[in-house]
Order: structure tokens, then sequence, then C-alpha cells
């Protein structure tokens, strides 16, 4: 089964760390993005799909109406299952009740909320258009309108951050009974304005000390880690982000969008400009020599996302789709790793702990 990927690349203003393709919009350049998606998503051929997601960007700047256009032309070009989970991402400062029932409405029934942080300062620290109390009301908001798989997107490893800090951002989000929430720590990527130097960053002890208590609090309150930065309630993990763990099939739409059939992964320019002028007149005969091609789909990229789920590394299907084994040296590196307390090997799966998750990007970077 594919899940679809909607890029909506928009944002009310850029947020100061952020490296996602987005652009300010305008009237006219949303209705020629609009038209553009349209034919990209008629170019493609028929497949069966039980996840769409869309992403941004700020995909909540569209109206409940362009919502519902899009999911109405994905389940007449693409065969969408009827329990498909339907996530779009949103900026707390960009709905209130009234505009959340009307994207469940057309066809949204899960929220993933942009909160980043429950704290003034670090908000602001961030640059975020939202206060504390707002990203607070935006997930009551979403549940008075009857959404009932809310996830709340928070960050570690912010300016002033403190491990108490972390603690009182988890505890909110657990009071706020939400599903799903996912903890991304704070990367600084070129080319954003962090990348010329902001204070107030943790250091990696500290970093670390956040993750721990963040982790714990989501342990007390009845959530799982499944991945390294994602924790549900059982039954509620991302179905959509899942197939992007396992390195599996999903079709990506709108400039910067990526995509996989499992075996070769591609995507579109993050342009909008390029993009409109591609797909503006009609839909084109193959899309996707008018794709930017990626790379194949290996053995170390299953390796490297699978040993960031909570259920490791399955070594048997590794095998079976890539027909490669553990060398000896990285067995030998695991047992070491398992011998220090950061992975468990057990019959034909190899899983990192959560000290291991700290320390994953130089387990990974030696094991590859
Ligand atoms: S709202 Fe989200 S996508 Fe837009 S600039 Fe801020 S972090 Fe990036």
């Amino acid at each position: 089964m594919y899940g679809i990927y909607i890029h909506v690349p928009f944002c009310i203003r850029k947020c100061p760390y952020c490296d996602f393709y987005s652009v300010a919009s305008s009237e006219d350049l949303r209705r020629d993005y609009l038209l553009a998606l349209r034919n990209q998503i008629l170019s493609f051929d028929r497949v069966s799909a039980d996840t769409v997601y869309f992403g941004g960007g700020t995909p909540s700047l569209l109206t409940p109406q362009e919502i519902a256009g899009i999911m109405s032309l994905l389940r007449e070009r693409f065969d969408i299952d009827d329990g498909a989970e339907v996530t779009m991402e949103c900026n707390p400062a960009t709905a209130d009740a009234a505009k959340f029932r009307r994207f469940l409405d057309a066809g949204v029934n899960r929220l993933s909320l942009g909160c980043q942080s429950f704290q003034a300062q670090t908000l602001r620290s961030l640059g975020r258009l939202h206060s504390a109390e707002e990203a607070k009301e935006a997930v009551r908001d979403a549940r008075e309108a009857g959404f009932r798989n809310i996830s709340v997107d928070l960050m570690l490893g912010i300016p002033f951050e403190t491990p108490d800090v972390a603690e009182r951002d988890a505890l909110t989000a657990a009071e706020l009974d939400v599903q799903h929430v996912s903890a991304y720590l704070l990367r600084i990527c070129e080319g954003t304005p962090f990348a010329e130097g902001v204070p107030g960053i943790p250091d990696d002890d500290v970093q670390a000390e956040c993750y721990r208590r963040f982790c714990g609090v989501m342990d007390a309150s009845g959530y799982r880690q499944y991945e390294i930065s994602n924790f549900a309630v059982p039954g509620y993990e991302s179905r959509h982000n899942m197939k992007y763990w396992q390195c599996g099939q999903w079709l990506g739409f709108g400039p910067g969008a990526h995509m996989s059939d499992s075996v070769t992964r591609r995507s579109f320019a993050a342009d909008i400009r390029r993009f409109i002028d591609a797909f503006r007149d009609s839909p084109v005969g193959d899309p996707l020599p008018l794709m930017q091609y990626e790379g194949t789909v290996d053995a170390e990229e299953y390796i490297i996302t699978s040993l960031r789920t909570a259920s490791g590394l399955d070594t048997a299907e590794l095998s079976r789709r890539f027909g490669v084994s553990l060398s000896v040296d990285q067995i030998s590196l695991l047992e070491k790793c398992r011998d220090a307390g950061l992975a468990e090997l057990a019959d034909e799966h190899i899983r990192l702990t959560r000290d291991g998750f700290l320390v994953s990007n130089s387990i990974l970077s030696e094991l590859i």
C-alpha cells in the first residue's frame, strides 16, 4: 500500500531555524499551485493508498474547500482505503474550532499541530507566531471540533531549554491528552538565520538530560516510544511516517516533495515556479522524467531507518529485501553496544536502547 504526501509550500513567515521549502502565499500563486498540483496528481497511474499526509509549509493556510477539493481528486485518481489515515500539519496560529470542524468535514482525520513548545520564552526564541496559550488552545479547539487523533510537534535542544522546561512541555502534552507526540531535536541547518549563530543552545549533556526527562514523562503518562523522536498512545502510531522508516512506498506531490516506490527515490525540485511551469497546462504523459533521481533504496538506508524505530532492525528482512547480512565487524560493533547498554540483540532483531538512541548518530555512522 502506498502513502500519499502533498507538500503545501506556503508559510506566513519563515521561522529562523527552518529549512523546509516554503514561500509567502498570494492569491495568484496559490491558484497556480493548486492547478499544477491537480495536473501532477492526474499524471500518475492509479495506486492503492492507505495514508494521505498534507505537510509543509503550512497546509492549514489552504481553505477547507481547497483541502476537500484535493481529497476528492485523490479519491478519484487513486484507490484510497476507506479507513485511510489523513493527516494535516497545522500551525496553531492559523485555525480555530470552526475551521478545524471544516477540515474534518473535508476528510482530514488526524491533525499534527506544530506547537514546538508550551513555554513563552522558548517560543519567542524560535520566532514562532503563536503564544504558549494559543498552542494549548489549538489542541482544545481541535478536540472540540471532533478530532480524535491529535499529534503535537515539540522541539528539544532549543535555546534556553533546561531539563525542567523539557519535562514541563512533556507534562503539558500529556495533560492535553493528545494521542501522539513528536519531539525532534533542533538541527541547525545551513542557510538559516540560526546557522549564523544563536545564543542559548544547551550543550550536549543538557540536551541528553532534556531528552531523558522528556521520555520519562512520556513513559509515565502511557505513551509508547516507537521511534527515536515519536511517542504514541498504543494504536495511534503514525501509519504514514512508518512508511518512511520502513523504506516503504509513497507518492509525493508538490515542489520539494519526495517519493519512493521502495526501490528508487525521486523528488521534484523545491521551486514553486518550476513546479507551476512543469504542470500548469495539462496532465503530462509521464511525470517521472520531470522528477530528480535521488538514489536507490539500499541496505544502508534500511539499517539506518530501522534502527531509529523501537522495533529495530529485522535482519531476516534485511537479507530478504537486499540480499545482504551484517558483516562480522558490524556484529562485533553491535555486541560492544549491547555490552555498554546501548543495544539489545535477540534472534533476528537488533534494537537500540534509549541510551543508544541518544548516541545513535555515532553508532550508525560507525556501523555504516
Ligand atoms: S511554520 Fe513550519 S514550515 Fe513554516 S517556516 Fe515555520 S517551521 Fe518552517
